[in-house]
């Protein structure tokens, strides 16, 4: 799925990248006029790569419950910050049972050819600066593997065998805004090169246990840190002053799995905090719908603004593990914890 998402819009210095999960969009109203939003919109493929969505059974239940999803979130995300624009991605589904992959997305990427960490999203630049240098009309992708249980209707009780739909968009549109580091298993830019240091800006608040940054400060990688860690040896955090401000003053740990998860690790939470939106995995019944402080935290670490409305996240308990890098990041399946 990815592979035609990628044909489809490379360009010279374009690259979408890989940022996981999923999105939704709407093309609907459903803010008062005055208020900051985004607006998502989605183009279904064709029958070949969106075929559950273009289903002539269940495909407008399934279209329908994307944008009322994506409108969710948006009101979910203007309740933090102030942040607007549309957003346009482009949507595809898979039928995979034997995936335990939930759903995927991620913003395309364009480097903006300035020295140093700059390999950013067309979606983040969108929402933060009003404009579209990345110059396509879709900034991002998004899946949904139907062959998962799902609860599509937000306003129904999600029971102990079906997956939070919901939710599941809310974290994949957490990926499109940027929360996911675009660096590979060995250290090199899902887009660029490690001569280049086409990070994005995730990627450079990675940090080890210790504080030492993945991404020096001349934009080259520390191989030593990021191997250390990458392979399953230590845990990577996220270093980003807001992020840490929300986490009691701690290093912000990401998941960092022993073997290394492509378009997992070091793109979460760890999963040692329960019950976050921006963890690995879900189990099964109602997930969360809303950004806790350290990852309202991130996003402004990120670049993002508060709406004027919020008050600044409040110092809490959660501890985060390290960072992840990725192309697409999947939300996985699990069974829900006992
Ligand atoms: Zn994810």
């Amino acid at each position: 799925m990815y592979s035609v998402a990628k044909d489809k819009y490379r360009t010279p210095r374009a690259v979408r990248a890989a940022l996981c999960c999923v999105f939704l969009v709407g093309s609907l109203v459903f803010a008062p006029a005055a208020q900051a939003n985004i607006v998502f919109q989605f183009d279904f493929g064709s029958p070949l790569t969106d075929a559950a969505f273009l289903d002539p059974t269940y495909g407008a239940e399934r279209q329908a419950a994307l944008q009322a999803a994506a409108d969710s979130f948006s009101s979910m995300f203007a309740s933090h910050f102030s942040n607007s624009g549309t957003i346009r991605l482009d949507v595809t589904s898979s039928n995979d049972p034997a995936s335990n992959t939930l759903a995927s997305a991620g913003s395309y990427l364009y480097d903006y050819g300035s020295a140093g960490v700059r390999s950013n999203g067309a979606v983040m630049t969108q929402l933060q600066t009003g404009a579209n240098p990345f110059g396509a009309t879709s900034l991002g992708t998004l899946d949904v593997n139907f062959a998962h249980n799902w609860q599509l209707n937000g306003n129904l009780p999600v029971s102990n065998t079906q997956y939070d739909f919901t939710s599941t968009m809310f974290h994949e549109l957490t990926h499109v805004l940027g929360f996911a580091a675009t660096i590979g298993q060995d250290g090199s830019p899902i887009f660029g090169t490690k001569a280049a240091g086409e990070w994005d800006p995730f990627t450079n608040f990675l940090v080890n246990a210790a504080g030492v940054k993945v991404i020096n400060a001349n934009f080259s990688l520390n191989q030593a840190v990021w191997n250390a860690a990458s392979a399953g040896g230590g845990t990577l955090y996220f270093n980003g002053a807001h992020a840490m401000a929300a986490n009691g003053g701690q290093l912000v740990a990401l998941y960092s799995p022993n073997p290394y998860e492509p378009g997992s690790s070091v793109s979460h939470i760890s999963d040692a905090v329960l019950n976050l939106l921006m963890l690995p995995s879900t189990g099964t019944g109602l997930s969360a719908r809303d950004f806790s402080a350290v990852e309202v935290g991130i996003l402004l670490d990120l670049g993002y603004t508060l709406s004027e409305t919020t008050p600044t996240p409040v110092p809490g308990s959660v501890i985060l593990l390290s960072t992840g890098l990725t192309a697409l990041v999947g939300w996985r399946a699990r069974r829900r914890r006992a």
